[in-house]
């Protein structure tokens, strides 16, 4: 009986410590998110200032989508020739 005690205190440690590790999962998981939200934001912003300042050398780009309807990019900046998508 004592050594049944034992184990499921022993259990009840592990439960408390599994519930901590996916607590803190959680928390990096959002930390993550807001992270790359962050990160994608900086980058559009990045982008809009590329749009309008670099200036461009438009080539054309052959990414063996025939229907594409983006046909060049910049040979500096690397951004397509479309302002829909940096506006
Ligand atoms: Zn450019």
């Amino acid at each position: 009986m004592e050594n049944q005690d034992a184990t499921t205190q022993t259990n009840l440690q592990t439960v408390r410590d599994k519930i901590k590790s996916k607590k803190n999962l959680e928390i990096d998981i959002n930390f993550s998110y807001r992270f790359i939200d962050s990160a994608k934001k900086e980058i559009n912003d990045i982008e809009k200032f590329l749009w309008n300042n670099c200036q461009h050398d438009w080539i054309h780009l052959d990414d063996g989508d025939y229907y594409s309807k983006i046909k060049y990019h910049c040979s500096i900046c690397n951004l397509y020739k479309n302002g829909y998508m940096y506006n």
